[in-house]
């Protein structure tokens, strides 16, 4: 979605409402398509003496496999950002400025890479999951299994081989 800011760059207390719906379940993050949904985005452009500034909120409807138990999972998350416009690109290279040399802000590409920095490295489908066997890979959200978890430590297990050798 473009948005034409010429009218906000030039008259000072100039707003633009933002209200769109985003679709991003193009994006590809590590091999999977974690936002199917269609993403709410609300906000407003304003022109505070006759510096542009653009605040948003957005809610991510986020869909991925746990990374402890390999099951999918969902989770909202809700965000919102800041950031200058600026029509010229003064050298500043701070993440709160967004050049748009011709008044026009690519809104999906601004979003996306507001999200991507924001969206968890590390998803679990609950603070609890139980993940997954060790031996046999069963979900133990879902069963349980009879395997006997109190393997020696491989390190306990080396020095022994090593106290062998030596006795
Ligand atoms: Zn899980
Ligand atoms: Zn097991």
């Amino acid at each position: 979605m473009q948005l034409d800011l010429k009218q906000a760059f030039q008259l000072e207390g100039e707003r633009v409402p933002i209200d769109a719906e985003l679709d991003f379940s193009s994006l590809e993050l590590d091999g999977a398509y974690p936002i199917p949904e269609p993403v709410k985005v609300t906000g407003l452009v304003e022109n505070q003496n006759m510096v542009v500034v653009l605040r948003y909120r957005i809610r991510v409807g986020y869909t991925r496999a746990c990374d402890r138990c390999l099951d999918m999972a969902h989770e909202d998350f809700d965000y919102s950002f800041s950031h200058i416009l600026a029509a010229e690109d003064s050298g500043d290279t701070s993440d709160e400025i967004v050049v748009i040399p011709d008044f026009r802000l690519d809104l999906d590409e601004l979003v996306r890479e507001d999200i991507v920095l924001e969206l968890p490295t590390k998803f679990l489908c609950s603070s609890e999951c139980k993940g997954l066997c060790q031996k046999c890979g069963c979900n133990l959200n879902h069963t349980s299994c009879d395997c006997t978890l109190d393997e020696p430590d491989p390190r306990l297990a080396a020095l022994r081989e090593l106290l062998k050798k030596g006795g």
